[in-house]
């Protein structure tokens, strides 16, 4: 893993970028997080990748994001900025340009926002041919009066509203994992659809133990919630979607209350990993929902995990200790600006405050493994 920008650097970057008196660089950093503030503390939290691409640029997602709020920027508009970093750069086979394809190997992409001070959404699913579909689920939100367009139609609207339509979002790395996977898949043809489906997850998973896909990746999506001093929370998700799923296959990332879910009075939530165990209980919406009333974020994302954890009952979901051989990230943010990452098993996630972005350890639910 790269190593994040330590906090001198990023305030170095920032201030080229000419935002030096939006962050206290006069504060020693020790004092920094005991400081006790009488408005909520800005705070950008996101999934790991956050902190880890930065598409050629200086800032990754969570850094641009905050340092744009830092400036005054809205919040939604700051994050956006973010994850497009992520979205456009091609080396995350996540999100965006370059995620990971379906199984026809047509890359199809879902995003959501939530803008909390207006209580304003929009999301697209199976989106084609747009690199930054969160700039798509803003333009929903601000210029219809629906929360999620997919498909076909999703591409008509992106098009009739500005956005260029490209004919592939492939790049070569991604293409070529996906030919390697139709490779491992093909001979077996001729399988019914039930086992194809699952001979195909299989061999992806293979790939992934081999070290051909990230294992962050195999699933994998940025998500990215903020808050500014005034206390205004939004949030952002954005996915390629599962590696190979079926064409039309919809995740938890562009549905509200499962990738997503920002109340502007008591907190933002997102999620990454598997996105089914997420949408059965739309997990984002309890996560905020036990954050009003009056849970910590870390509290409410573990009671989460455990929601998750008590519905996986399917034999072929569970690993050798009968718990779930699958991962689910939350990234938990509260209008006061305290935050949590909470996991099924161990993963990270990133933040950005005052003392710059940095990378962290989840706290997990369960020890060891999802497969183990
Ligand atoms: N949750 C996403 C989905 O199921 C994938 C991921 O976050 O890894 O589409």
């Amino acid at each position: 893993m790269p190593h994040p920008l330590d906090r001198r650097t990023f305030l170095q970057t920032s201030a080229a970028a000419g935002v030096a008196t939006a962050l206290p660089s006069t504060l020693p950093q020790s004092q920094a997080p005991s400081v006790k503030r009488s408005g909520p503390r800005p705070m950008v939290i996101s999934s790991a990748n956050g902190n880890r691409f930065k598409n050629g640029g200086r800032l990754t997602c969570v850094a641009q994001a905050f340092t744009l709020m830092e400036q005054g920027s809205d919040v939604l508009d700051a994050l956006i900025q973010g994850v497009n970093i992520v979205e456009l750069d091609p080396e995350d086979d996540s999100v965006g340009y370059g995620g990971l394809p379906n199984a026809e190997g047509v890359v199809q992409l879902d995003s959501c926002c939530m803008h909390g001070p207006t209580r304003r959404a929009g999301g697209v699913a199976c989106l084609e041919g747009v690199r930054t579909p969160s700039k798509v689920a803003k333009a929903v939100m601000e210029q219809t009066d629906h929360h999620l367009l997919v498909g076909h139609d999703a591409q008509t609207f992106a098009r009739q509203v500005g956005f260029p339509i490209e004919a592939d979002l492939n790049t070569e790395h991604s293409r070529k994992l996906w030919l390697e996977w139709k490779r491992r898949t093909d001979a077996n043809h001729w399988l019914d659809p039930k086992q194809q489906s699952q001979l195909g997850f299989e061999a992806g998973l293979h790939m992934v133990r081999e070290g051909l896909i990230d294992p962050e990746h195999y699933y994998g999506t940025i998500n990215c919630n903020g808050v500014n001093k005034e206390g205004e929370l939004c949030g952002v998700t954005t996915t390629s979607g599962l590696a190979w799923k079926i064409p039309g296959r919809v995740g938890d990332s562009p549905i509200l209350g499962a990738g997503l879910y920002v109340d502007g009075q008591a907190g933002a939530a997102g999620s990454t990993g598997r996105g089914e165990a997420n949408l059965y209980g739309l997990c984002s919406f309890l996560i905020v929902e036990m954050m009003r009333r009056g849970m910590k974020p870390k509290d409410a994302g573990m009671e989460a995990l455990r929601r998750i954890q008590a519905n996986t009952v399917r034999k072929s979901l569970l690993n050798s200790r009968g718990l779930p051989n699958f991962n689910v990230n939350f990234y938990i943010l509260n209008a006061h600006g305290d935050h949590a990452g909470v996991s099924l098993y161990t993963s990270s996630f990133a933040v950005c405050d005052a003392n710059g972005p940095r990378t962290e350890p989840t706290e997990a639910l369960f020890p060891g493994k999802p497969s183990e």
